[in-house]
């Protein structure tokens, strides 16, 4: 089958191919993930660079085949992400979201609402929304993308949902449980109660009426401790671009407690 049509689309992934060619992976609104041949793409003064970067996309004008490489006919609009060009962890967010997309999709399965949440991660990004809790919300609510059932609102062992006392998180059970079950399980997270609150609460809130949000760094990070134990030990992915965030934030945590050191030097010397 040949479809010639127009489509909404965002970049996913961008690589070189040969001398002027590039690879660009996109995740349409109507025809799914599609890999798209662009011819002269690599050259200084193409004229779709805007649409077709990585973190990108635009309205296309498609030619697309069953199986195979597609052809980009045109662009009738362009979605640019200024902000996230030039701020170097909003943009390594984005390359997170948009790397779980890829590998969440099927080839040319389509799927408008994902790729609607998609598209809206990348806008609250753009408006500077704070870029580990955005990414952090949506890795937990696409879980069930990839059949994974992991709950943090009732108890895995008793179904308990009372929140007036203290659950924990056990990777073992998929899930939170209950006290009543703290003394007969090994390996469970000893999280604090403020990090069960908002994995539960990051899992359930419509993600398209997102306000102000507001969280500790330390309750941020052990959140991204039980995402990136279900990614890499339930799914068996671990990102390229997360490999990169746990660098940047070790070289901050590190600049911060040199700062904090000082801190306390000038304190001494006065
Ligand atoms: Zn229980």
């Amino acid at each position: 089958m040949y479809v010639k049509g127009e489509t909404a689309g965002l970049v996913l992934s961008v690589r070189p191919f040969k001398e002027k060619d590039q690879l660009v992976q996109l995740f349409t609104e109507k025809y799914g993930k599609r890999m798209i041949l662009v011819k002269r793409a690599a050259m200084p003064n193409f004229r779709y660079k805007k649409a077709l970067q990585c973190p990108g996309g635009g309205i296309f004008y498609l030619s697309l085949q069953e199986e195979g490489l597609g052809f980009i006919q045109g662009v009738k609009e362009e979605f640019s992400y200024p902000y996230l060009q030039t701020d170097p962890l909003a943009y390594t967010y984005a390359q997170y979201i948009l790397e779980l997309a890829q590998y969440a999709l099927e080839d040319g399965e389509p799927d408008a609402i994902f790729y609607g949440y998609i598209r809206q991660g990348l806008v609250y990004l753009e408006e500077k929304k704070p870029p580990a809790v955005i990414a952090a919300i949506m890795a937990l609510q696409i879980l069930p993308k990839f059949g994974v059932d992991i709950r943090f609102d009732h108890c895995q062992l008793c179904e308990e949902t009372r929140w007036d006392i203290p659950y924990d998180y056990s990777s073992f059970y998929h899930g939170v449980i209950c006290e009543r079950h703290f003394a007969t399980i090994e390996n469970r997270w000893n999280l604090p109660p403020q990090v069960l609150f908002y994995l539960r609460k990051f899992q359930d809130f419509n993600f398209f009426q997102i306000g102000k949000i507001d969280i500790h760094p330390q309750w941020i990070r052990q959140i991204w401790q039980v995402i990136d134990s279900i990614y890499e030990e339930e799914l068996g992915i671990r990102p390229a671009s997360r490999r990169f965030l746990w660098k940047m934030e070790q070289s901050e945590a590190k600049i911060q407690a040199l700062w904090e050191r000082n801190v306390d030097k000038r304190k001494d010397l006065s």
